[in-house]
């Protein structure tokens, strides 16, 4: 099921800075500079992140010499919503352009109680237009880096999201398109921003960062100021898979890699995830399944077991060809083997086959 929605949230290159891009202090500075009040932060924050302004006349906590001051400096929105397309399974995915008329996606995912009630909605966001990682499954990864989003630029996708299916969004993972940790600046800022007791959007804790492996950065992240949960996307128990698979891993292999998590863990003491994606006779075999339960066992961690998105359309060719989704028995088998271990173990379904969702799958056609 298709639903295309009017552009109504159009915005055109600009000069002007972005003002969701500011942390707490530098707004301060900018209005004392002004000669403004400190006070007049918090009422800004308040109005962005609260009120959820759209437009500097919504404004009315300021008074209206600072709000035209504002509107000549400063945009509030740096997205437009492009294009939105509605599963049957309920999930939507959301393709959005940049000033600079790059894309990137954002997918909404709702999770549904034995009842058939959404009890929690999760949103899948970007943190960069394409993505210099290049990992084979991937397709993003085939439109190599375009740029790095801006703190705005992540915030924007849920607020727009939010705006769009009237819902409030109580999970957010930064597993769109981009490696996080490659983007570390505008990454922490965004999470500082959300998390920030001013602004009260989301906790730090229901905010999961994906990264392919990126080591030192993952040390550096558990010392920010409001650290999320950490997915590592593992997809292989061996350095030699990793590398065919992931070419990161060439820089970061798995001994570094572990060392860092078990770092991450013993600072923020939050449980961490591994991603998998089974393919068949690649990283399925039961050597596999031990070797990831030793992964596993190192810290309080749990295992997402994702289908592989058929990347076809990219034409694949080399080990991207090669990739093929695990039969489901051999799956479950790897996943009963770690369950044995007491180790808890997802295996998702896919959600939107129906829409494209395929991570950059829209973006790369709109590009092309
Ligand atoms: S899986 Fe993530 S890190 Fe790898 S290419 Fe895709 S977006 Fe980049």
């Amino acid at each position: 099921m298709f639903e295309y929605s009017e552009n109504r949230f159009q915005i055109k290159p600009s000069v002007k800075k972005q003002i969701k891009s500011l942390a707490y202090d530098e707004l301060v500075d900018y209005l004392q500079a002004a000669g403004e009040e400190k006070y007049r932060a918090d009422q800004i924050l308040h109005e962005i992140f609260v009120n959820r302004a759209t437009d500097f006349s919504q404004m009315t906590q300021l008074p209206k010499h600072l709000r035209k001051m504002l509107a000549e400096v400063f945009d509030i929105t740096s997205i437009s919503l492009e294009e939105k397309r509605v599963s049957a399974d309920g999930s939507v995915k959301f393709l959005f352009s940049l000033a600079d008329r790059k894309f990137i996606e954002a997918v909404y995912m709702p999770w549904a109680n034995d009842d058939g009630e959404v009890e929690r909605s999760t949103l899948c966001i970007s943190t960069m237009s394409g993505c210099p990682v290049g990992c084979a499954f991937c397709a993003t990864g085939t439109l190599g880096f375009k740029k790095n989003l801006s703190p705005s630029e992540i915030i924007d996708q849920i607020f727009i999201v939010e705006q769009e299916l009237g819902t409030k969004i109580n999970n957010i993972v930064l597993m769109g398109m981009g490696e996080p940790l490659l983007n570390y600046e505008n990454v922490v800022r965004a999470i500082s921003l959300l998390a920030d007791e001013k602004t009260k959007v989301i906790s730090r804790r229901k905010i999961t960062l994906s990264t392919s492996g990126i080591a030192p950065r993952i040390r550096e992240l558990a010392h920010s100021k409001f650290p999320p949960k950490l997915a590592i996307s593992l997809h292989a128990t061996t350095n030699g898979t990793r590398n065919k698979i992931m070419p990161i891993a060439q820089s970061f292999d798995l001994s570094s890699l572990m060392d860092a998590v078990e770092y991450y863990y013993r600072h923020t003491k939050m449980k961490i995830t591994y991603e998998y994606i089974p393919f068949d006779g690649i990283n399925d075999s039961a050597e596999d399944a031990e070797r990831l339960r030793k992964i596993a066992q190192r810290v309080p961690s749990r295992v997402n077991f994702i289908p592989f998105n058929d990347i076809s359309f990219t034409k694949p060719q080399g080990v991207s060809f090669e990739l093929k989704p695990s039969p489901p028995e051999r799956v479950a088998r790897i996943a009963d083997y770690l369950r044995s271990h007491k180790i808890a173990v997802i295996v998702r379904d896919s959600f939107g086959r129906d829409i494209e969702a395929a991570c950059g799958q829209l973006a790369l056609s709109r590009e092309k």
